[in-house]
């Protein structure tokens, strides 16, 4: 591998552990944010932390060591990507009920209940056992661009739909064994312990998400087909080093291959959907021709 040498770095980390006063945290570490000059998104909760930012090297090490410093995240684990500048516009710290939502009647703490952690070499070996099912933890959007060969695509357009599309889609495969995954390992801490709550009887996570797996030096994100969708303005990264990488994104309207998400131009609908160069010149952003007329009687309307 290459020794890249990049000006910046983007972050991304998690950790449930307990904040007390976590809108008061949240006030301080943006006032501290703001003063270091990192972008992001931050979310914080009673029940943890979960950033995602991008500064230069100095700013993210910065940061890093005053993470490492506080007494609750001294065993934070960061995923580091370089970057050629900043991933984000602006730095948002924001207090939430919940790291990921979920909105289960009866929450789950990933500190006592989750599913087993596999290192990314274990998650590659599982993946090719005979007769194991593999969850995609993500929303359906972010599969189409890519994902685990062989993985499910779970119906979802949420987080907090996926409660009741297991127990609707996966009720018939609680004594097989389970492979989750998602993009840093937060939405799968509780993903696989709502699973095991359910009566699946053997149920792993990939440890480090899939942002690991594409870094480990010994499987170099090997049988990841396509590309890993982020919530940032590069919109997709690679995780498959190896020569095998595919696309497997598909234009919305013709199914060219393509990796290119935008949202409908139509206000009220904001689709985010895959589009190949010619469809969006031809169908001027819209996902769908309803959109499109939609949007043109609204502008009509407005002329009026
Ligand atoms: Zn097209
Ligand atoms: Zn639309």
């Amino acid at each position: 591998m290459t020794t890249e040498t990049k000006p910046y770095r983007v972050l991304l980390y998690y950790k449930y552990v307990t904040i007390e006063n976590y809108e008061e945290f949240a006030k301080e570490h943006l006032a501290y944010c703001k003063e270091l000059g990192v972008k992001g998104r931050i979310l914080v909760a009673r029940e943890g932390i979960n950033g995602t930012l991008s500064g230069t090297v100095e700013q993210s090490q910065a940061y890093m060591d005053y993470m490492h410093a506080h007494p609750l995240f001294q065993d934070m684990i960061f995923k580091v990507d370089e970057a050629d500048g900043h991933a984000f516009k602006k730095i948002f710290v924001r207090p939430r009920p919940e790291l990921v939502t979920f909105r289960l009647e009866d929450d789950i703490n990933p500190n006592e209940l989750t599913g087993k952690r596999l290192k990314p070499k274990e998650f590659m070996e599982a993946l090719q056992q005979e007769d194991v099912i593999v969850l995609d933890g993500r929303n359906d959007y972010e599969f189409d661009v890519g994902h685990f060969r062989g993985a499910i695509r779970p119906e979802v357009e949420s987080f907090r739909e996926f409660p009741e599309w297991i127990r609707e889609n996966l009720s018939q495969f609680k004594d097989k064994k389970v492979l989750t995954y998602c993009t840093g390992g937060i939405r799968c801490e509780k993903l696989s312990g709502f699973l095991i709550r359910e009566g699946f009887q053997d149920v792993s996570q990939l440890d480090g998400g899939i942002v690991t797996y594409g870094k480990d030096p010994e499987v170099q994100g090997r049988l990841w087909d396509g590309k890993l969708y982020v919530f940032d303005e590069r919109i997709t990264v690679r995780v498959n080093q190896t020569d095998e990488e595919t696309v497997v994104g598909k234009c919305l309207h013709c199914g060219t291959p393509s990796e290119k998400y935008i949202n409908c131009t139509y206000d009220f609908c904001h689709n985010h959907h895959i589009v190949c160069e010619a469809c969006e010149e031809a169908k001027s952003g819209y996902c769908s021709e309803e959109c499109e007329e939609k949007d043109a009687a609204l502008q009509s309307t407005r002329a009026n």
